[in-house]
């Protein structure tokens, strides 16, 4: 979404990098694969999905009255054109490799050579070798403690196994050095068993590197709710609470962990931390256990949300949408 004032659109010339620092371009160009194009005040528009954060719209300034189109690439934020033809020039050169002089020819050097600098248009060879690194998911344990009936690890449970410190400390120097923003312990998983909890915590401060901890929270002690404060580095704990009654939570989770998950969300939300509670479910069961658990911890703090889940493909003999509801 525009934020800011509106800059006249940005000129024509070659800009930033290529061709200003003095390489010729490449003899064939593409168009980078990672663009979007944008109309100023055009509906939809651009929005970004991820699984750990609402939906995201690209950034940048208002459009200026002359601008014809704008460009997001792999940064999100929009470069506002005047100038039509780019854009006819980017669409021309997508679908496949073009010979640098055809296209100058049609388009005129001095479109060619800016979309070179801005890195719309690339040397075919190096296409695709541009990334954008958002998270990083990181299976710290692999086994879960319980057996939700949406999950495949209720037939399929995984082995004890935990990542060895030295790797950890490797991927996160990795995912911080390509600028991730965050990163989750969860992979079908729970990371409260992790022996290594605590350290792992220390590692992400050293790094500023945030933390969404996904987790049933059974294993959610008061020594480590101390250590997510002590460190500072939870960007959200978002527990799975199926049902606030115990008989149901014991069904649908496959556990006898109703006190302590119970328990140990209400200390988190008693020292302060950010806590999310979703509720997994279809149908009208979904209904009836989100209201349950929205009774119990909206007052506490928590925000609380449904999660529509799937019987994997029958895998798991559960309650599918179509039938439940
Ligand atoms: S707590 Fe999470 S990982 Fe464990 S069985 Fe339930 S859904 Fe699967």
């Amino acid at each position: 979404m525009p934020r800011s004032p509106a800059p006249p659109p940005a000129p024509l010339v070659m800009a930033e990098t290529g061709c200003r620092a003095g390489r010729s371009p490449a003899s064939m160009l593409q168009t980078c694969p990672y663009l979007s194009s944008v109309r100023p005040g055009a509906d939809p528009r651009l929005v970004y999905l991820t699984d750990t954060t609402g939906p995201e719209t690209p950034t940048g300034p208002h459009p200026p009255a002359a601008a014809a189109f704008g460009i997001v690439g792999l940064d999100r934020t929009i470069v506002w054109q005047d100038d039509a033809e780019v854009l006819d020039l980017l669409r021309y050169a997508a679908s496949g490799p073009r010979a640098t002089d055809e296209l100058v020819t049609r388009f005129g050097p001095g479109r060619v050579f800016a979309a070179v600098g801005r890195e719309w248009l690339q040397d075919p060879a190096r296409l695709c070798q541009d990334y954008r690194v958002v998270s990083g998911e990181i299976e710290v344990t692999a086994h879960c403690n319980w057996g939700c009936v949406s999950c495949p690890v209720a037939t399929d449970p995984k082995p004890r196994r935990t990542m060895p410190m030295p790797l950890f400390e490797e991927i996160i120097g990795k995912l911080a050095a390509a600028g991730a923003q965050y990163v989750t312990f969860q992979f079908f998983n729970e990371p409260t068993l992790d022996r290594h909890f605590a350290a792992r915590l220390e590692v992400l401060a050293a790094r500023g590197m945030p933390l969404a901890l996904y987790s049933n929270a059974s294993a959610l002690t008061a020594d480590k709710i101390a250590a997510l404060q002590r460190t500072g580095v939870l960007k959200h704990l978002i527990v799975n609470i199926p049902s606030a009654e115990k008989a149901e939570f014991n069904r649908l989770t496959g556990s006898r962990h109703f006190r302590h998950t119970m328990g140990n969300t209400e200390a988190a939300l008693a020292a302060g931390l950010p806590v999310q509670v979703v509720v997994n479910g279809v149908g009208a069961r979904l209904e009836r256990n989100l209201e349950g658990v929205e009774r119990h911890f909206t007052p506490l703090g928590a925000e609380v949300y449904p999660s529509l889940t799937c019987d994997r493909a029958g895998e798991l003999g559960g309650e599918t949408p179509r039938t439940s509801t």
